[in-house]
């Protein structure tokens, strides 16, 4: 029998993807048993990340400071714009390391069926990006689903009248595949390859 902050870091444990109440009670009886190297470092990072974490007013990232590290980084390329829908999909590429570029994060997908609209996205704030100029190409790397396409599609008609590349990711990507999902090679690839908007 656990007394109840146990219980309570327990169930707050169980409430992230990927752990269950099953999972969750062994990563607090390791955590337990693991004071000084475990527990106490993950105390530290989590008070850190969570007394800092913000969202980057430029492209919809969320880290410890704004601009985010990939936005404040000179070395980036800021010819180089890559839409993705959510942040879990800009992580991903740039895990595959081969995107010299900055990004921006939608903050979703248009939808019909769940009712999100537009204006529910950050594609306003892309379009005064792409009007405010520098930017050569802009990458739509919205996933391969229905959804991401349509997506791709409306954001390839408000950003036509700007005089850029307009790109995306290379067929190839699975149907139905989620950027987060796929193995840092094949993501590679699709960016690698990737062709003009037809
Ligand atoms: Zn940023």
């Amino acid at each position: 029998m656990a007394s109840s902050e146990i219980e309570a870091l327990t169930q707050a444990l169980a409430r992230l993807p990927g752990l269950g109440p099953r999972s969750a009670r062994r990563a607090v009886l390791h955590l337990m048993k693991k004071r000084e190297t475990i527990l106490e470092p993950l105390l530290r990072a989590l008070s850190a990340v969570g007394e800092k974490l913000v969202v980057c007013a430029a492209c919809g990232n969320v880290d410890t400071a704004d601009p985010c590290a990939i936005c404040a980084d000179p070395r980036r390329d800021g010819r180089l714009l890559c839409v993705v829908e959510e942040v879990s999909d800009l992580w991903a590429l740039d895990r595959s390391r081969l995107f010299p570029g900055r990004f921006h994060v939608l903050g979703g997908r248009l939808s019909a069926l769940d009712g999100v609209r537009p204006e529910d996205l950050g594609i306003d704030t892309l379009v005064a990006r792409v009007a405010a100029g520098g930017i050569d190409e802009v990458v739509l790397a919205t996933n391969a689903t229905l959804e991401g396409q349509t997506t791709a599609h409306y954001l390839a008609e408000r950003l036509e009248r700007f005089p850029i590349r307009l790109t995306q990711l290379a067929h190839g990507l699975p149907v139905g595949g989620e950027l987060d999902y796929l193995d840092e090679g094949t993501l590679a690839q699709a960016l690698r390859a990737r062709r003009p908007v037809s």
